[in-house]
C-alpha cells in the first residue's frame, strides 16, 4: 500500500490523506479502541475498517493490545506517542473549517483552552523564537520533485463520496484537498510557489486534462484564485486568503512526517525566515498567547460556557 521509496510526506499523505483515516484518528482521540466501537461510530465497512486498522499499525500510528471480551481474546488498538503526536494536525484541520468553510461555525463543536478557559483557535507558531507563523515567512526548500508527493496509484474518491453525505462526521472540504492526491500536490505547489499551468504539468508530471479540472475546483473551493499577469496572456494561481489558511495544516504533517517517518528521504525543510532557524511548529492560543498541549485543550458543544 504505502510506496518503498516515497519520501517522508508522500508517505505521510499516503497515510492520512484518506477521510476514513482521519475519522477513524479522529475518534481515538475521543477514546475508541475497539473494533466494534469504530464500526459502529463510523458505520465503515469490514473491508474497509481492517484495512485503516493494519495501516495504521504499520505505520506506528496505533498499536495492538490484548484484552479479554466475554468469549475470546480480542485486540483493541491505542494510539502510540506518534500517533498522540497527531493532536496538531487534527485540531489544525477543525480550526481550517471553523474558520474558512462557510456554515461550518454553526456545526463544529467549539474548542476550549483549559488553562485560559476561554475558547480559542489555534495559531501557529514557532518552537525557535515563540513568533507567529504563516506561509509568507517561511521559506521552503525542496529536495524532490512536488510531483513524487503524488502517489501513481488512484486517488480514493470512491471512499470520500461515501463519507461527504455525512457532514456531521467530517471535514468534507479538508478532504477535498488532503483527500485527493493531486489536489494535495497542487496546494503544496502553489505554498512553494509554481503558478503556472505549464510549470505545474512540468513539476507535478499530471495530464493538462486533470490539472485542469483540479484547479478549476481548487479555483471554485475559493482555495486558489486565477490571475492574469500585466501585459501576459498566461495565467497563473495564486493561494487566496482561505488558501494560505491551509498552510498549518501542511507545516504539521510535514514536522510529523520529518519527526516520525525519518528512515524515508526528506522532502522538504522549511526556515522559519522572522528567526532564520528550520521550522519547528507549534500551536498557540490565540486568547492567551501560550502554547497548545494536548492535555490542555478539549471539545464542547457550541454554547457550552467552560470546563467543569
Ligand atoms: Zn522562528
Ligand atoms: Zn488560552
Amino acid at each position: 500500500m504505502v510506496r518503498p521509496t516515497a519520501d517522508r510526506l508522500g508517505r505521510a499523505l499516503d497515510l492520512f490523506g484518506d477521510q476514513w483515516v482521519l475519522l477513524m484518528l479522529q475518534r481515538a482521540f475521543f477514546g475508541v479502541r475497539r473494533y466494534n466501537e469504530w464500526k459502529h461510530e463510523l458505520g465503515i465497512s469490514d473491508a474497509v475498517l481492517s484495512a485503516r486498522l493494519r495501516s495504521l499499525v504499520d505505520a506506528g500510528v496505533l498499536y495492538r493490545r490484548p484484552y479479554r471480551d466475554e468469549r475470546r481474546m480480542r485486540d483493541e488498538y491505542r494510539l502510540t506517542d506518534a500517533g498522540l503526536e497527531l493532536w496538531q494536525l487534527l485540531i489544525s484541520i477543525w480550526a481550517w473549517e471553523y474558520r474558512w468553510v462557510p456554515g461550518r461555525t454553526d456545526e463544529l463543536p467549539v474548542l476550549f483552552h483549559e488553562l485560559c478557559g476561554e475558547p480559542t483557535l489555534p495559531t501557529l507558531t514557532c518552537r525557535g523564537c515563540g513568533g507567529a507563523v504563516t506561509a509568507r515567512d517561511t521559506d521552503a526548500t525542496r529536495h524532490r520533485r512536488v510531483g513524487e508527493v503524488a502517489s501513481p496509484r488512484r486517488f480514493r474518491r470512491s471512499g470520500w463520496e461515501s463519507v461527504a453525505d455525512r457532514p456531521d462526521l467530517f471535514f468534507p472540504e479538508t478532504m477535498s484537498i488532503l483527500g485527493d492526491r493531486w489536489s494535495t500536490a497542487v496546494t503544496a505547489a502553489a505554498f512553494l510557489g509554481i503558478r503556472r499551468f505549464s510549470e505545474l504539468e512540468r513539476e507535478l508530471g499530471i495530464q493538462p486534462s486533470v490539472l485542469s479540472r483540479r484547479l478549476g475546483e481548487l479555483v471554485e473551493q475559493g482555495v486558489l484564485e486565477r490571475r492574469r499577469e500585466d501585459g501576459r496572456r498566461a495565467v497563473h494561481y495564486r493561494l487566496t486568503e482561505k488558501g494560505r489558511a491551509f498552510f498549518p495544516v501542511v507545516v504539521t504533517v510535514v514536522a510529523w512526517a520529518d519527526h516520525w517517518i525519518a528512515d524515508a528521504p526528506r522532502a522538504l525543510t522549511l526556515v522559519h525566515r522572522t528567526c532564520d532557524r528550520p521550522l519547528r511548529p507549534a500551536l498557540s492560543c490565540d486568547h492567551c498567547n501560550v502554547r497548545l498541549e494536548r492535555t490542555q485543550i478539549h471539545f464542547a458543544p457550541r454554547g457550552e460556557k467552560r470546563s467543569s
